[in-house]
């Protein structure tokens, strides 16, 4: 067989275009194309593939299956591991997981793992028939706390074993971060509602504006018959710098920014979310939250967007690839610099001044690299005397995020860590209090997809294991 060196390219909307609109911008495959990137694929022996991806969906396999034309085999293929393939395809971080795994990727580019995942569950969507066989009900009622990745994994797998499933959420669409924090240009919502239809079709009543800790307590859920609990909270609660000036109108988390944006529509003209549409926009931070946050910014209309980093471009923690398409489309990247001080117009003589409080600037320090730290990155060391100052008036924070305590406040007996993560089994997710089991951003902190998905998956093991264990 002829090796094709290089992995077939996925069609994107122009830069320019796409600057201005909300539309995703990957097109995804054709048919051919996929086929083609198919055909790359060694099938060799070992299928390391399996092993870096934390839900070992068969890869190799599927990828057969869509070689052989055979797409609704390779989707049955990915469903017996992944209950959201359509959205894995688009957000993993596949250079890092199973395509840096790949023989293929030795000696040339790795197969396109990701997008023909993608492509595989956009094509079941469009033209596959849903016939899911329901599971006889096993007579158990288990409670799921938030419907991000790792709930909706552990409610998945427990529903199709006949559990009766409730997922409590509180916001009033399900989804987490799939539907409040990653923008529809790279995850169109409706995608992510045809994953959740999918879960209901099995039989999971997902209630929204729930709120678990205020609303009701963990303790009211056994106190209704819940006979396990699944913690997949996220970790939503936003980390600030502390310099001055964060309390400056103008100044957003990225959480709230993408939320107003994404989940509110404020983009929208008959939205009633506001959102300020600025013209010079500083983005601290260099996740992939940050790129989203940024480029969500330009689409909203300004003119200048910059992502203010402490470290280089080699450090940025997000995709290659959304650091690729954030450049194409503009953002400008001020790396090596730390923000000292955010500046805002102040009149305290006259408090009816319409331009009081509003940011007009921040004030950066420029950073060379110094030595590695405990993860192996090279510190950020400032350099005397190299303060300057860059006219913007809103700034978005986005250097992380924590698993916000409520939960925590209002159950006996969670232990969780000094960063706010609930302490789990390792092998299972099981927390310190009885019954009660946790996965996700809720444990390890901000953290990926597939992680949640691999976390709910593991709980929805264990929690089987203890309930069918009672019988
Ligand atoms: C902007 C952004 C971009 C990202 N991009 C990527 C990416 O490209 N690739 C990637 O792999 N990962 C990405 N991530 C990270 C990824 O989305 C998360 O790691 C993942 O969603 C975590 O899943 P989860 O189920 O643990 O929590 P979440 O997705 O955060 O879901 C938790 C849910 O619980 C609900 N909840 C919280 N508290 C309560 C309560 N007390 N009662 C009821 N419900 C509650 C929340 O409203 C939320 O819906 C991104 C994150 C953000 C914010």
């Amino acid at each position: 067989m002829a090796i094709i060196p290089k992995r077939c390219e996925m069609p994107v909307q122009d830069a320019a275009v796409r600057a201005h609109n909300f539309n995703e911008v990957a097109l995804g495959y054709t048919v051919e194309m996929a086929v083609a990137e198919a055909g790359r694929c060694l099938n060799c022996k070992n299928k390391p593939c399996v092993e870096g991806c934390p839900v070992n969906i068969a890869i190799p396999d599927f990828i057969t299956k869509v070689k052989q034309g055979d797409f609704e085999g390779a989707y049955s293929v990915i469903s017996m591991s992944s209950s959201l393939p359509a959205v894995c395809g688009r957000v993993c971080p596949q250079e890092s997981q199973c395509e840096s795994k790949c023989t293929l990727g030795i000696k040339f580019e790795p197969v396109a793992i990701g997008r023909l995942e993608r492509f595989v569950a956009d094509r079941h969507n469009e033209c596959g028939l849903d016939n899911d066989l329901l599971p006889a009900p096993n007579g158990h009622k288990v409670a799921v706390i938030g419907s991000g990745p790792s709930g909706l994994t552990c409610a998945g797998d427990l529903a199709k074993k006949g559990y009766k499933v409730t997922v409590f959420e509180a916001l009033h669409v399900a989804g987490g971060v799939l539907v409040y924090g990653i923008p529809e240009f790279r995850l169109p919502k409706k995608i992510v509602a045809k994953e959740v239809d999918a879960l209901k079709r099995y039989g999971v009543d997902i209630q929204t504006n729930v709120v678990i800790g205020k609303t009701l307590t963990i303790d009211d859920l056994f106190d209704q018959g819940y006979e396990g609990v699944f913690i997949g909270s996220g970790a939503g609660l936003p980390n600030f710098m502390g310099i001055p000036g964060e309390s400056l109108k103008g100044v957003y988390s990225a959480n709230e920014f993408l939320t107003r944006s994404n989940l509110m529509k404020a983009y929208a003209a008959d939205s009633h979310t506001p959102i300020m549409h600025a013209k010079r926009v500083a983005v601290i931070g260099g996740g992939n939250v940050a790129m989203d946050a940024a480029r969500t910014a330009l689409r909203l209309g300004a003119e200048h967007v910059y992502i203010i980093y402490r470290r280089s471009m080699e450090e940025l923690p997000a995709r290659r690839e959304e650091v690729e398409h954030a450049e194409e489309e503009g953002i400008e990247f001020k790396i090596l610099n730390n923000p000292v001080e955010i500046l805002g117009y102040r009149n305290p003589n006259d408090r009816r001044d319409p331009k009081n409080g509003f940011v007009t600037g921040i004030r950066v320090i420029k950073c060379r690299l110094g030595e590695p730290d405990e993860r192996g990155r090279r510190r950020p060391v400032e350099i005397p005397g190299s303060e300057y100052e860059i006219p913007v008036d809103c700034v978005i924070m986005s250097i992380g995020t924590s698993p916000n305590p409520l939960i925590k406040n209002t159950t006996a007996g969670l232990e969780v860590n000094r960063r706010g993560g609930i302490v789990v089994e390792e092998n299972t997710g099981k927390t310190s209090r009885d019954a009660v089991w946790a996965g996700g951003d809720a444990v390890t902190g901000a953290a990926t997809v597939i992680l949640a998905m691999g976390a709910g998956k593991t709980a929805a093991r264990a929690i089987d294991n203890y309930i069918s264990g009672k019988k």
